[in-house]
């Protein structure tokens, strides 16, 4: 049977007070200090350090030591093959040396650059999922004293610690390099549609002219080919718009131009630009105003924007012969407006994806209808520029419900960028 020595509970008592109190919110830096501290104390040794293996240089880093040996040390490579430290790596196990100070094992560069030579030393790995990513080190036991087998089980159960502390931070690191690459490539994306919209923009608006001129003097066979022509371009031209308003979006370029506008007039307006399209596609379009007229203070070509791209989505999505209507009410604060139709709806773990950027339900290349997936995050923004919200409601193959809150004016929006409505 295994024999410990007289203190070794009520070290083991320590180690567990201190482990339960290593609030995993602690900082990388005063964890790992607070870690050698206590494995100073609990080994009786003079100092303690923690060596990071770094992968791409093949060397240790010392990542917490006293404050004089990692002035020191803060900035030297240890090699694998000349140190008690880089033993323990390779091998993935501890190592005990007593005389150190004569054990050729030592790395004499770094004993050179410290003030009190090792006379003793443990040095455990730290391993994480069965990979060792450095190493833990105590030297120099009190009054002479040799490193025993108690001292290794505390100093692994500390390393355990230490390694999910700098798997954390390794895995933080990454995150963040990825966040920060994910920007620039968002940027230079929107940076590429900037520059692609307004340089089609000007070529476009003379095609657009151009066949207005062309159309006055046009037969009527030709005029058949100069409407597709003209829906093709204006077509284009949303496009652009699209793109352009998804950019200075981005950009952070839109600034609200607001006056009180009646929102009857506004949906009224929606309607009878998008009639042509429900006629075409044969769905009965409606309107439920209530009895109060309401107005809202905002920016009223804004609102149009994301009513349009609303009512336009409603009627591309609902199949021939089917219903779209829009209807809206005040609410404390608020006028809410909503888009409904009984169309194809939307499956349910799309519903929240639907407002990101380029985002489409069916795959881009295979479906029928055109479109950028910017509608709806454009609508989104502007209702939210106004300190609005958007939802939506959706059953697959039974239709779907769009819902607009708006601020009646810009005291409710002050106040809703504080709470926001449910
Ligand atoms: P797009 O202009 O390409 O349609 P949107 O951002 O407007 O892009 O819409 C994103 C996707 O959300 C659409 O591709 C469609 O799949 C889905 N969607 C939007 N509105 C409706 C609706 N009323 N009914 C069903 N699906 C809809």
């Amino acid at each position: 049977m295994a024999t410990f020595s007289p203190d070794y509970t009520l070290r083991l008592q320590r180690l567990l007070e201190v482990c339960r109190n290593l609030t995993p919110n602690l900082d990388f830096e005063p964890l790992l200090k607070s870690l050698i501290e206590i494995a100073s104390e609990l080994t009786s040794s003079e100092s303690s350090s923690i060596l990071g293996y770094d992968e791409e240089a093949h060397f240790l880093r010392v990542l917490a030591a006293p404050f004089y040996l990692m002035e020191k040390l803060g900035n030297v490579a240890i090699p694998l093959d000349r140190s008690v430290a880089g033993m323990a790596f390779t091998t993935g196990k501890p190592i005990i040396l007593h005389h150190s100070d004569k054990d050729e094992r030592i790395l004499r560069i770094v004993d050179q650059d410290i003030p009190e030579k090792s006379t003793s030393v443990l040095a455990v790995p730290m391993i994480f999922k069965g990979k060792a990513i450095g190493v833990m080190e105590c030297r120099n036991k009190f009054n002479d004293a040799h490193y025993t087998d108690e001292d290794v089980d505390i100093l692994e159960t500390l390393t355990a610690q230490a390694a999910v502390a700098i798997q954390y931070r390794h895995l933080l690191e990454e995150a963040q390099r990825s966040y920060e690459k994910a920007l620039e490539l968002d940027r230079m994306k929107s940076d590429f549609l900037a520059i692609t919209s307004h340089e089609l923009r000007t070529p476009l608006g003379l095609v657009i002219g151009h066949i207005s001129l062309l159309k006055e003097t046009a037969t009527p066979e030709q005029l058949e080919h100069l409407k597709i022509i003209q829906n093709s371009a204006n077509r284009l031209a949303e496009i652009t718009a699209e793109l352009a308003d998804e950019t200075s979006m981005k950009r952070g370029f839109m600034n609200l131009r607001r006056r009180r506008v009646g929102v009857q007039l506004l949906i009224q307006q929606v309607i009878d630009t998008l009639q042509e399209l429900a006629v075409e596609r044969n769905i009965a379009i409606s309107s439920e105003a209530p009895r109060k007229e309401i107005s809202v203070e905002g920016d009223s070509e804004k609102i149009s924007v994301a009513l349009s791209n609303l009512v336009k989505n409603a009627l591309i999505f609902t199949n021939e012969g089917g219903k779209v209507k829009v209807k809206w009410e005040e609410v404390p604060g608020y006028v809410k407006i909503s888009i409904l139709d009984n169309g194809i709806g939307i499956p349910k773990e799309e519903l929240p994806k639907i407002f990101q950027r380029f985002y489409q339900v069916e795959k881009h290349l295979t479906r029928k209808h055109g479109g950028m997936g910017l509608g709806l995050a454009i609508a989104k923004e502007m209702v939210e520029l106004h300190g609005g919200r958007i939802s939506v409601e959706s059953v697959e193959g039974k239709g779907s419900r769009f819902m607009v809150f708006l601020p009646l004016n810009a005291d409710q929006q002050k106040a809703a960028e504080r709470v926001f409505i449910t």
